[in-house]
């Protein structure tokens, strides 16, 4: 199994699995990059997923479908191009000899969900839309704090291993802020000069680990004492014992942030 991430737009990543033949494609945005590599491998395209109706994500779907005869599958509670197979928690896909399982993951938008798979050749993977990113999390476009911590926490709750494939190239401008919010953080230290040295490469961060944001994504740790207190200095109001308050003030000031 290869998995890849096809740069799209400014900061979008296309994430493709495949298996030398057959390939899935998560929130193509745009169909270009994606049949440009089917064509060059030689794969046949046989599903994409899709967790939420954000223009970037869905823009290609259509033209993929079309092209290729691909199942679609996506989100319930959402309108994203017919036809495709509704999904709700729970819910499992399979593709590609691989069983995925669904997770809404409200917040971003309303009906946002998330596709894990428990073994890809022997470790976890998580394809999570714009609900985590890499020392970050997708603004609430559509959901509430509490909805959005309550799908972090689902998230941040699955195995270490798991590798995170996150939908954009955020990484950077978040660990600045997760660095202002964690000043003292020896991970997040480390890990930002890595992800410095890999982008001056001209190579993505990604995909990151449930285990390593747990250690360095301020949005995961809204229960360590030196991010809430982190967030009450920044925001007073912020009752540093309440991880809602925490979420809201850290996500409130990351909007500020320059
Ligand atoms: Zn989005
Ligand atoms: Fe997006």
């Amino acid at each position: 199994m290869k998995l890849i991430p096809l740069p799209a737009f400014q900061d979008n990543y296309l994430w493709l699995l495949h298996d030398g033949q057959r390939a899935l494609v998560v929130d193509p945005g745009d169909a270009g990059p994606v049949q440009a590599h089917l064509a060059e491998h030689g794969l046949q395209l046989t599903a994409i997923l899709v967790t939420h109706h954000h223009p970037d994500h869905v823009g290609g779907v259509d033209t993929l479908r079309d092209a290729t005869g691909a199942a679609v599958f996506g989100p319930a509670r959402e309108r994203i191009p017919q036809p495709y197979a509704h999904l709700n928690e729970g819910d499992e896909v399979d593709v590609l000899g691989l069983r995925f399982h669904v997770f809404d993951v409200p917040g971003h938008t309303a009906g946002h969900i998330a596709y894990y798979c428990s073994s890809v050749e022997g470790a976890p993977l998580l394809f999570c839309g714009d609900t985590l990113f890499s020392g970050g999390c997708g603004r609430l476009f559509e959901g509430t704090p509490p909805q959005m911590l309550a799908s972090l926490d689902k998230l941040a709750a699955l195995p270490g291993n798991t590798r995170v494939c996150c939908t954009h190239e955020y990484t950077l401008g978040n660990l600045k802020f997760a660095t202002a919010v964690e000043p003292g953080n020896t991970q997040l230290i480390h890990y930002r000069q890595q992800c410095e040295e890999r982008r001056s490469r001209g190579e993505p961060t990604l995909p990151s680990t449930i285990a390593l944001e747990n250690s360095i994504n301020p949005f995961l740790r809204t229960r360590q004492p030196a991010v809430a207190q982190a967030a009450r200095a920044h925001d007073p109001a912020a009752d540093p014992a309440d991880p809602v308050a925490v979420f809201a003030a850290l996500r409130q000031w990351k909007n500020e942030f320059r």
